[in-house]
């Protein structure tokens, strides 16, 4: 009997879970060690956050569904891996921490025949001086509670528009290596189609702030839309609905490119 462990149960990770499960969970082991208790599905993130879809719609409990499909599953973080093992280990292993309730603190290593390695992207807020929800000044959409966060605020923000005040809303993303222009574009489209829905649109400024090579890269170096008969390049078509929707954009690369050679001209001589 092997044992294939799986780190991270996001939608690689879960997927390859319920499929190895099925596959070859009564012959051999499957172990997913995964920090949450519930699965998420991200893209749905998006709707959480203009207060269109709850966090339970967007989110379940993996254990129940593990256990229907032979799947061990541990509510823990991974800590390190080692592939060669060590001094007490002949096979590979993972040491873990539990954050299971009940098991909270607990170490474990975790010996492997078969390892996938699914823990994601890190959320790189810090890359960016000021952003991010924790540490910085913004809201983000990325995780449910950061979703949730960032409906209160827009929702505070459509009510002072009501009441006549007027709301600059500035839509992006961070730094150079980020690239879920996807996530972030569907987003100011859901806040614009808010706007209105609120009767407030008139009342807000909204803009696009991207560090795309061009808008509609949406970092994926672009993509082609076919409506109608139609083949519309990603730059057509978000420029057309950018200019329909009254989306003012900018681009990061502008901005950094200017603040250097602004820090160049100024540079003190001697
Ligand atoms: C708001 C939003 C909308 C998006 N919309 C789209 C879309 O429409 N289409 C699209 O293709 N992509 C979209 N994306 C991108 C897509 O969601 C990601 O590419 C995808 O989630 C990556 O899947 P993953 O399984 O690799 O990582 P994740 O989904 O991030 O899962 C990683 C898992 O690993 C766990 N983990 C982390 N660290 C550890 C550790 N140390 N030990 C154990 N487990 C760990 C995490 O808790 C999580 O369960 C969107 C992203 C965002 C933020």
């Amino acid at each position: 009997m092997a044992r294939i462990l799986i780190l991270g149960a996001g939608i690689s990770g879960h997927t390859a879970a319920r499929c190895l499960g099925r596959w070859v969970g009564r012959q051999h082991q499957v172990i997913v060690v995964s920090p949450k208790p519930t699965w998420n599905w991200v893209p749905s993130n998006i709707w959480v956050a203009v207060g269109e879809m709850t966090e339970s719609e967007v989110t379940y409990e993996l254990a129940p569904i593990y256990k229907k499909v032979n799947v061990d599953f541990r509510q823990a973080s991974a800590l390190s891996i080692h592939p060669e093992g060590d001094a007490e280990h002949t096979k590979p292993f993972v040491r873990i921490e539990y954050t299971d309730p009940a098991r909270v603190g607990e170490a474990e290593s975790i010996a492997y025949d078969f390892l996938i390695n699914a823990t994601g992207p890190r959320l790189n807020f810090a890359a960016t001086p000021g952003l991010g929800p924790e540490t910085g000044h913004t809201v983000s959409v990325c995780t449910p509670p950061h979703a949730l966060e960032a409906n209160r605020r827009l929702q505070a923000a459509i009510a002072a528009m009501k009441n006549g005040v007027r709301q600059t809303l500035l839509i992006g993303t961070g730094h150079g290596m980020a690239t879920c222009q996807g996530a972030a574009f569907e987003y100011i489209c859901n806040v614009d189609h808010v706007l209105r829905e609120a009767g407030v649109r008139q009342q807000a400024r909204l803009i696009w702030l991207s560090n795309e090579y061009e808008v509609g890269d949406l970092g994926i170096g672009g993509v082609l839309i076919t409506r109608g008969g139609y083949v519309t390049s990603g730059k057509v078509f978000v420029e057309s609905l950018y200019l329909r929707t009254a989306v003012i954009w900018q681009f990061i690369r502008f901005w950094v490119i200017g603040y250097r050679v602004l820090k160049l001209m100024w540079k003190p001589h001697g």
